[in-house]
């Protein structure tokens, strides 16, 4: 039977969605579950690991682990693999994830992968499906090693109803620290805003929304539906948005239950980010823009007349 390592993806304090989304694929391929928690003042989190759906769970609690670094991070999660003999060790698509997964996978001599969609296992064969050339083709890949690390896109996976684990806590003694780099202060967006990757409805502008004016409409219906507020690559060259906002494939990728483009045309390089959306609405003036082909909603229209509509009718809705 396959053993798989979930690490679990803490922000600040709370245990975040992946973590049940990569526990519940890891039961439905019938594998043995753990899950690791790397951090500070976790026993509270214990229950929420549980339920999440793992049988064991190895933590590494310790002050000096607050702030993310990825090397101590690193060495716990190596150690918890170590331990459990694990098969595959899954990260959620997060920042930290990203950091510490390769240093994860060379400790081990393991195989590493990044943004897996899903995985096969064929006895002691391990297949993994990721996208390549920027979502254009799906690559099947057989690992040659007995150990994978990877990291799973996000929205992937979904996690299964009534599932829960067993408690059983594994204590990690703290890894030495790091001397190669030290996190002296951990310094969170000022500007309060919806983080996209969190979010699970984003709306995301177009360089149809052409300036400010049409930037702070659409903001509104973000702030109606307490949405994340994104963009395109279009609208971050022209200085209306932060780089932070770019969804696409060299901005974030994004996987909410909803997902609105509005005034975007639909490049290759904008579906890399959000095409793994669960439902995806389009606004555009013009009927043959590419958008319109992944999208499952359409409105083919201006924006400047659709956006106030669409503010109307979700305040009906609402009261
Ligand atoms: C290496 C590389 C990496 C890239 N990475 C990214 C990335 O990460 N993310 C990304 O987004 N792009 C990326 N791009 C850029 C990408 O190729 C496109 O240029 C960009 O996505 C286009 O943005 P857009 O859809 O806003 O603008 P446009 O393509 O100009 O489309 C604007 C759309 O708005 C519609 N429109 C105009 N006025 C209105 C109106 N009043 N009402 C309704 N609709 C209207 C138009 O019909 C059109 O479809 C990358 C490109 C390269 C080469």
């Amino acid at each position: 039977m396959a053993k798989i390592l979930v690490v679990a993806d803490i922000k600040q304090g709370e245990l975040k969605s992946s973590t049940a989304e990569l526990l519940s694929k890891a039961r439905a391929i019938g594998a043995e579950t753990a899950v690791v928690a790397v951090g500070s003042n976790m026993s509270s989190l214990t229950p929420d690991l549980v339920n999440a759906g793992s049988d064991t769970q190895y933590m590494a609690d310790d002050p000096g682990l607050e702030l993310f670094s990825a090397g101590p991070f690193a060495s716990c999660v190596v150690d918890a693999a170590k331990q459990f003999n694990a098969n595959l060790i899954w990260f959620g698509f997060s920042e930290s994830g990203k950091a510490a997964a390769p240093r994860v996978a060379a400790q081990l001599e393991a195989a590493c992968a990044t943004e897996i969609t899903d995985v096969v296992i064929d006895g002691e064969q391990i297949e993994i499906v990721r996208p390549a050339i920027a979502n254009k083709v799906m690559q099947r890949v057989k690992v040659n090693t007995g150990q994978l690390v990877a990291v799973v896109r996000a929205g992937a996976f979904e996690a299964a109803d009534g599932v829960t684990g067993t408690e059983n806590i594994v204590t990690l003694s703290p890894p030495p620290s790091d001397l190669k780099a030290v996190i002296k202060e951990l310094v969170s967006d000022a500007s309060g805003e919806i983080d996209l990757a969190d979010a699970d409805i984003v709306i995301s502008i177009g360089r149809g929304a052409k300036d400010q004016a049409g930037v702070d409409l659409v903001k509104e219906l973000a702030n109606d539906l307490n949405a994340g507020f994104g963009s395109s690559r279009a609208m971050v060259d022209g200085g209306f948005m932060a780089h932070n906002k770019q969804v696409g494939q060299t901005g974030k990728i994004v996987a909410p239950s909803l997902y609105m483009a509005i005034g975007i045309s639909g490049a290759i390089q904008h579906l890399a980010g959000m095409n793994g959306s669960k439902v995806i609405l389009a606004v555009n003036k013009d009927p043959e823009a590419p958008i319109f082909n992944v999208a499952d909603y359409g409105i083919v229209g201006d924006l400047f007349e659709v956006v106030p509509i669409l503010r109307e009718e979700i305040k009906k809705v609402r009261s």
